[in-house]
């Protein structure tokens, strides 16, 4: 299937490169990462569109393009499950679309699909093609990536991370990426992110199993000065508390609420699925309707940590 993707970029004129919505450092990292990879090996016309992180903006800047850029391109996707998530909806408007991802559940929008759901990140599957199939990869080829491996392993801390990660990874360096500096622009945060992060800790709730949660509305948002992004990072001071093994951040959004969910055991993305969502095992996202959901939607989180301690404890 990677050959049949690389033969239709090979004789596509142009390519333009969609993630998905509310990018993450994986989703900019294929991006920005295969961008430079075409460019820099087939000498092709290729943009990556979608939208912009203010958090991740040392990663670069998506390119603007016209409605009829799309009609004379091939779209390759990246780093995106389903259709309703796809950042550019002129996406549909292109001659061809392929896809590389690495979500459970991704759907086959696209005549070249190829999904590796073994492994942690997508820039990972990147970074193999171009190391498996000697294609020169430049320094921002190769931090973005690395930035993509990174964000999505939490640092090479999760599932999916094996011994091929660091050979891919070393790789990587080898062609001039670097961690130190990488590590310290993800870790950055600005000053109101880290006063909100405190709110977290402050009004953080925990259900009777063990689900961890917080509600960030509009008003609280506006009130520690942060645009949504900033307000969306917070949800890593719920992890890793001691028996509490699934924990979200629901965050106020247009007309509904949007919820980062987490898991150290249990599988969510089942969960997920329930609230218009889904996601990896461990790591998915969903909507709620309104501030009354907040309640069901914890009794349902517990009743999964009630049935995973059951599941384990009769291992
Ligand atoms: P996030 O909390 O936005 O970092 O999302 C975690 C994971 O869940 C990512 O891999 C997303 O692609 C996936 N995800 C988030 N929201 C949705 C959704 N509404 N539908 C499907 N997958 C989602």
């Amino acid at each position: 299937m990677i050959d049949k993707i690389l033969g239709k970029i090979k004789a596509a004129n142009s390519i333009i490169i969609i993630g998905h919505v509310s990018p993450d450092g994986d989703c900019l990292g294929c991006q920005f990462g295969l961008k430079e990879i075409i460019k820099e090996n087939f000498k092709k016309e290729v943009y990556a569109v979608g939208e912009p992180s203010t958090s991740l903006a040392f990663m670069g800047c998506l390119d603007t393009i016209d409605d009829s850029v799309f009609t004379r391109s091939l779209v390759v996707l990246t780093d995106v499950a389903n259709e309703a998530r796809i950042a550019d909806k002129r996406y549909s408007k292109a001659l061809d679309i392929v896809k590389i991802d690495h979500h459970p559940y991704s759907d086959n929008t696209g005549s070249a699909v190829y999904v590796d759901t073994s492994v942690s990140s997508a820039s990972e599957i990147i970074a193999r093609i171009a190391m498996e199939y000697n294609l020169k990869v430049n320094e921002k080829a190769a931090n973005s990536l690395l930035t993509g491996i990174i964000t999505d392993s939490g640092g090479f801390r999760y599932d999916g991370v094996n011994p091929n990660t660091f050979k891919i990874a070393s790789f990587l360096m080898e062609a001039g990426a670097n961690p130190v500096e990488l590590n310290k622009k993800i870790a950055t945060v600005t000053f109101n992110e880290l006063k909100i992060k405190g709110f977290v800790i402050e009004n953080m709730k925990r259900t009777k199993e063990g689900f961890v949660y917080c509600y960030i509305s509009k008003e609280t948002r506006a009130k520690y000065n942060v645009i949504y992004e900033e307000a969306s990072n917070a949800l890593d001071v719920l992890g890793n508390i001691e028996d509490c093994p699934i924990w979200a951040l629901i965050l106020e959004i247009d007309n509904e609420l949007r919820v980062r969910l987490r898991s150290s055991g249990p599988v969510i993305n089942t969960l997920a699925n329930k609230y218009r969502g889904g996601g990896h095992p461990l790591a998915s996202g969903c909507y709620l309707n309104n501030e009354s959901e907040i309640e069901t939607f914890a009794n349902d989180a517990d009743e999964y940590i009630r049935n995973y301690k059951h599941i384990m404890n009769n291992r």
